[in-house]
């Protein structure tokens, strides 16, 4: 029985969340979480000038923004809002990243254009989105990892999960990559700025909660069979009944009720800090991750913009949740035979090398993704007994995973109530047939992470067929491509 505490958690209560962490058994495993303070609420963002002071003695603030112009509920600049709270008592830099698009991207080459405002700066104010809290959490880290820079992040939308986590999704080198960096100290969450924000966005992060039914699930795979490490239930066990009461409130949250808002607030920042607790964005990014990843991937030679996130990883969630169907229904560990089980890196460096090498001139994707997944098969051959053991107590791990899992139609069904996109022609930049088929035929081929098509892949079921049948079946619940 999970305690009741542990499954009601409250992201704005850190010294709670703190004490019942360390009340888990092997808490060792669980990692601090870096916060100085999380307000969700309304008119929370006034207090921006009392979150810098609560920081540093120091007059002169950063604050970042994006191009684009946000407004709250009340019809109110958002920026010059707390541009003009700041000034009341500080000397404030306004910096707006922008690029020709202008869609900002996050790439350590506009982390340095926020570096180089840092001379004689004592506190950040980041206002915006995921990529913007990325971007400002990167850059503060990377120029004094010993010492950064004070950070408030006022977040805008309740777009994905990564405000509260230490880590930054990067575009490095072409390719999307998880790194390390830290976690804001303050996060305000003002429910009448993220009310305002566009409909799609908050869905977005609905939607990244969809990894909820599939990520633990592959993070913990990869730990029974080697291939990761530190699984604890804890930070999952933290959101999972949360996040399914708000699956059964999809339709309220569609009509923009303020109560289902406000939740989602909740479960979202705490499946930041979910990751943050493991270290790691296992927890909170699994196969699902990687095929959206990989749509990002493309994204440049298609010409198109990055779709929403978390729209994109819910489409993707219920490719996961079918992947996760089969294996725990269908998928029999007696017809596997081990030693197939195991291709040579000689075998694979030419297909993953393939599988990127159309996304630029230079190899740069292929080259970057093969670094990463080499590691993975090496790691995979170091462990084959781990992999014979599961097979031979493979009823034992799905009576473990079980709990953890929904079916794809139930998932399917609450997005269409939650007016999320189910297929990927219709996210806000459409994902074509031919680049999503790719991007779920080659997303295990990315990056070291283990998950639930590496297995199916090395057992010899992943194959463009099976993707199809993925594709049929998720087409009957109006889903898929
Ligand atoms: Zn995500």
């Amino acid at each position: 029985m999970i305690e009741e505490r542990l499954i009601r958690a409250d992201a704005t209560k850190l010294d709670e969340l703190a004490e019942i962490m360390a009340a888990q058994e092997h808490a060792e495993l669980l990692h601090p979480i870096g916060m100085q303070d999380i307000s969700i609420g309304h008119k929370t963002v006034e207090k921006v000038c009392d979150a810098v002071k609560a920081l540093t003695p120091g007059k002169k603030v950063l604050m970042v923004t994006g191009p684009t112009l946000i407004v709250d509920t009340a019809g109110n600049n958002v920026k010059e809002r707390v541009r003009d709270l700041l000034e009341k008592e500080y000397e404030v830099d306004w910096f707006v990243l922008s690029e020709p698009d202008s869609i900002v991207h996050a790439t350590p080459e506009n982390a340095a254009k926020i570096q180089a405002r840092f001379e004689g700066v004592d506190c950040v104010v980041g206002i915006g989105g995921g990529t913007i809290c990325d971007l400002c959490k990167y850059a503060t880290f990377y120029f004094n990892k010993d010492n950064p820079l004070p950070l408030v992040i006022v977040q805008t939308a309740l777009s994905v999960n990564a405000f509260s986590d230490n880590s930054s999704v990067m575009l490095i080198n072409g390719v999307k990559r998880t790194v390390h960096s830290r976690y804001p100290t303050i996060l305000i969450i003002d429910l009448g700025i993220v009310g305002a924000a566009p409909a799609e966005m908050n869905v977005s992060g609905y939607g990244d909660l969809i990894a909820t039914w599939t990520a633990p699930v592959d993070w913990y795979l990869g730990n029974v069979l080697g291939m990761g490490k530190n699984f604890h239930t804890a930070p999952s066990d933290m959101i999972r009944t949360q996040c399914e009461e708000l699956l059964e409130n999809s339709e309220k949250l569609a009509a923009g009720d303020a109560k289902v808002l406000g939740d989602l607030a909740n479960v979202l920042t705490l499946s930041g800090l979910s990751m943050g607790l493991a270290d790691e964005s296992s927890p909170a990014s699994g196969s699902e991750h990687v095929m959206s990843h990989l749509i990002d991937m493309a994204s440049g030679v298609r010409h198109t913009g990055i779709c929403y996130h978390g729209t994109q990883v819910a489409v993707s969630g219920i490719n996961s949740c079918i992947i996760w169907d089969y294996l725990l229904n269908d998928f029999d560990p007696k017809a596997v035979d081990l030693d197939k089980c195991y291709p040579s890196l000689e075998e694979m460096e030419p297909k993953v090398k393939a599988a990127f090498d159309w996304l630029d001139d230079t190899h740069s994707a292929a080259n970057e993704c093969w670094a990463d997944y080499e590691k993975k098969l090496t790691k995979w051959h170091a462990n084959k007994e781990k992999f014979r053991d599961f097979l031979d107590h493979f009823d034992e791990f799905k009576a473990t995973v079980a709990p953890w899992v929904k079916k794809p139609e139930y998932i399917a069904d609450c997005m269409h109530k939650a007016n999320a996109p189910c297929r990927y022609s219709v996210l806000n930049f459409p994902v074509d047939a031919k680049t999503a088929t790719w991007a779920m035929n080659n997303c295990h081929l990315m990056r070291n992470r283990f998950s639930v098509i590496d297995l199916l892949f090395y057992t010899g079921v992943w194959n463009e067929d099976f993707v199809q049948k993925i594709i049929e079946r998720a087409d009957g619940m109006d889903a898929g491509l």
